[in-house]
């Protein structure tokens, strides 16, 4: 019988290694080498830090943006690691035998294809990409039934209520509760939000996060995504999530069971923490104090929480009505506000027209029989396509 010392160590495949989350989930594995090692790494346009992080941890492939390959192929030609390119390679390299586990943290719907592969191949996921449930959560659910495959998320938030569900009966739990820090612009008014500026939407006030998140946080859409993501995770109703602004983000979310008992999830904001355990759980690893250094409640003071504002941050509203109605209308709403939110960043259009703009796409879409969408990948995608397409001519024409 195999002793738990000798147990092998977890190979991990890491999809979008150079961004937040990676290099976050790279640091999580330089502090546990007996636990970890990385057999894939993959990114988009970073080649030189991908490059870097490969010299480091000597994976046994790497996957690169096609724009990328030759700078990254002519770095690593004097060692073992294979250099692939492009999005099919990087859903092929999620099913090799030697990956245990893939940590999806790329960011938007490209997530979703590598992470579905995965899910089909029996792997065990560390989920960070939203989009994947979010646009095809039901299609996910579908692939997890036929394979042994278990998604453990990633985001604070539902990795706080997966912890609280810890040792509970689903049957139990009358509601989620998510917390979320309201964003940088928590207190304004829809007038001033007109015209503030990406700079300041990208101010977070308490996680270090990447650009679109940090848009998304600003206009409560992070709320919403992670709303419809926690439906699908712990396969509950819209109507069971609940949703309480909480600034100092040390609440990361609670559970609410049918005898009124509330358990909450707290740590100081560090997405390294959700990392680990999405990794080792149902085990913990230990972390020192000064690795995570520990919350003090009596040096805190006092936490706060408030009601969100829907009136002038209707996005996370949109993201509720999105997701009653399901079927492809959350992937509507996924894919305008990515538009949205990269139109917003390049200047092209105001913060209030964020939402605006996702309100006209999910009307025109449920008009045209955008609810009984997406049944299939190639469905969901087309979808997805038509949707973008569909917002970007609204900016261009100037119909927002
Ligand atoms: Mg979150």
């Amino acid at each position: 019988m195999k002793t738990e010392d000798s147990q092998p160590r977890q190979r991990l495949a890491i999809l979008g290694s150079t961004g937040s989350i990676g290099t976050q989930a790279l640091e999580v594995v330089r502090r546990h080498p007996d636990q970890f090692e990385v057999e894939i790494l993959s990114a988009g346009t970073q080649a030189d830090l991908l490059i870097e992080q490969a010299l480091a941890f000597k994976p046994n492939a790497v996957v690169i943006g096609e724009e990328g390959y030759e700078k990254v192929k002519e770095a690593l030609a004097e060692t073992d690691t294979k250099v692939f390119a492009g999005e099919e390679a990087m859903s092929e390299v999620c099913a090799f035998d030697t990956v245990d586990t893939v940590l999806t943290a790329v960011m938007g719907s490209i997530g979703l294809k590598p992470t579905l592969t995965a899910v089909q191949h029996g792997k065990k996921i560390a989920l960070a990409n939203k989009e994947t449930l979010v646009m095809g959560g039901a299609l996910v659910q579908e692939a997890m039934t036929q394979s042994r495959s278990v998604i453990y998320p990633i985001d604070s938030e539902h990795s706080a209520i997966f912890q609280c569900l810890q040792g509970e009966l689903m049957a139990r739990v009358e509601a989620l509760i998510l917390t979320g820090s309201g964003g940088p612009f928590r207190g304004r008014k829809a007038e001033e939000l007109q015209a503030v500026k990406p700079e300041e939407a990208l101010k977070h006030p308490t996680w270090r996060m990447g650009r679109k998140i940090s848009i998304d946080s600003a206009t409560l859409m992070n709320k919403g995504l992670e709303l419809i993501e926690a439906a699908y995770l712990f396969g509950v109703r819209p109507e069971q999530i609940e949703v309480v602004i909480h600034p100092q983000s040390v609440v990361h979310s609670l559970v609410r069971f049918c005898d009124g008992s509330v358990k909450a999830q707290m740590g100081l904001p560090d997405m390294k923490g959700p990392i680990l355990y999405a990794l080792s759980s149902p085990d913990r690893l230990e972390e020192s104090a000064a690795q995570t250094p520990r919350l003090s409640l009596s040096e805190m003071g006092s936490l706060t929480f408030e009601a969100p504002d829907r009136k002038n941050f209707p996005c996370l509203s949109l993201a509720e009505a999105a997701a009653r109605i399901g079927g492809g209308m959350t992937c509507v709403l996924n894919a305008a506000n990515e538009v949205a939110v990269a139109a917003f960043l390049k200047g092209e259009i105001g913060f209030t027209a964020i939402p605006a703009l996702i309100v006209r796409n999910l009307e025109a879409a449920e008009g045209a029989g955008a609810a009984k969408r997406g049944r299939d990948l190639q469905d969901l995608l087309a979808l997805d396509g038509e949707t973008r397409a569909a917002a970007r001519e609204m900016i261009e024409k100037n119909r927002i």
